[in-house]
């Protein structure tokens, strides 16, 4: 199993793993790792379903502080 199926994020196999690119969860994670999602680096393009969960979290979060401003 190469990288490819793995998470992007906590880089585990064994999860339910789902397709990020063109989703807000694509939006979410280049925020927090400052990184381009980039779809030509042979890099896995799956999140598994507890860092979704993480991610949406983050983004609620995100939101929230800059509401408060
Ligand atoms: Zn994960």
């Amino acid at each position: 199993m190469g990288m490819a199926f793995t998470c992007r994020v906590c880089l585990c196999g064994r999860r339910r793993l789902h397709a990020i690119r063109d989703t807000l969860f694509q939006e979410i994670w280049e925020k927090l790792t400052s990184v381009k999602f980039n779809t030509n680096d042979g890099k896995s393009l799956l999140v598994c379903y507890i860092c979704c969960a993480q991610l949406r979290k983050s983004h609620e979060l995100m939101k929230r502080a800059s509401e408060a401003e």
